[in-house]
């Protein structure tokens, strides 16, 4: 079987194509997006996550302003900076990069922000609408996998997803998108038992575990579209992901690559949820 990759490179550039238009007719009303990124401490891998979001950004003409801040800093200075960019209308997304140093409540952070600036959907009211099947804001990783399924028009309803990790930033949220698109939803995680006799039922398998090449060909159906969340580096230093691509590679009918997959569709979709987030902040003041 002839493995089709799903292009997320590709995929990510359409997207932000799409986004050039709806900045520009924002800027006409006289609103340019804007998105704040809060790094705390920060290791480098996150450095250079935020670098790459900014540089995005700015290609588009999406603002955005980066606020270090030191790994000592106080919880409640951290809080006071949120309700500051709450009430600032010139700030359309707040997204503080977890995680957080541990005198830090990430909890109390992700609940000081204000749902509607909420760009990474972790707000808890966010997260209840999106299983409510009302969603506000889509957490970005599963917002990205699921443009896959619409550009290459891979049917949902009815399938049998088998999710791989339950976090709160990519299974738990796919697990209910893949609920609101009308899938059978099977969740896995760490204690799950025969595991590999689940991903094997999966029509679509969707790995987020952080373990470098956990599934391979053996463990999953043929035809089964395979969607690869990991970003391990192996003994070798190189990127690979959750799933043995050797493997799965001519059994899968769909899979997405890494580095090229799942990654540049996190950081598209953020941009995307900014200028929703700064489109919607326009319709309420009436400026449209
Ligand atoms: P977390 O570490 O937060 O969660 C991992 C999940 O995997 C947990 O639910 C855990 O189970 C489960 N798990 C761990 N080991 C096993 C196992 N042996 N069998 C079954 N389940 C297991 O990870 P994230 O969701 O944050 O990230 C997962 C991967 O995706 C990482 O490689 C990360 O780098 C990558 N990632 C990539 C993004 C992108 O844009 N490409 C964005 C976000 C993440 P339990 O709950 O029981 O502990």
């Amino acid at each position: 079987m002839m493995t089709i990759k799903l292009d997320g490179k590709k995929l990510a550039e359409k997207v932000k194509t799409r986004l050039i238009q709806r900045i520009a007719d924002l800027k006409s009303k006289g609103i340019k997006p804007k998105l704040v990124v809060i790094l705390v401490g920060g290791d480098e891998a996150s450095k250079i996550y935020v670098r790459n979001k900014h540089r995005t950004a700015q290609k588009l003409g999406i603002e955005t302003q980066d606020i270090r801040l030191q790994r000592t800093v106080k919880e409640s200075e951290l809080l006071t900076l949120i309700k500051t960019l709450n009430a600032d209308d010139s700030v359309h997304g707040i997204l503080v990069q977890l995680p957080l140093p541990e005198q830090i409540d990430a909890k109390g952070v992700i609940n000081a922000i204000k749902p509607e600036k909420d760009v990474d959907g972790f707000n808890p009211q966010n997260v209840g609408s999106l299983f409510l099947n009302d969603p506000h804001s889509l957490p970005c990783t599963p917002a990205g996998i699921l443009q896959f399924f619409e550009e290459y028009h891979l049917p949902v309803c009815g399938k049998h997803v088998v999710i791989v990790g339950r976090s709160n930033i990519v299974g738990r949220p796919m697990a209910a998108i893949m609920l609101n698109h009308d899938a059978t939803v099977t969740i896995t995680h760490s204690k799950t038992k025969n595991l590999r006799k689940l991903t094997r039922q999966a029509d679509i398998l969707i790995v987020a575990i952080g373990k470098a090449e956990f599934i391979t060909g053996e463990d999953i159906k043929p035809g089964a579209i395979v969607i690869d969340v990991g970003m391990n580096r192996n003994e070798n230093g190189k990127l690979v992901g959750d799933v043995e691509h050797s493997s799965v590679n001519e059994r899968a009918s769909y899979l997405t690559p890494v580095p090229g997959g799942v990654g540049p569709m996190t950081i598209a979709m953020l941009m995307e949820q900014t200028v929703n987030f700064a489109e919607r902040s326009a319709d309420f003041d009436g400026k449209n």
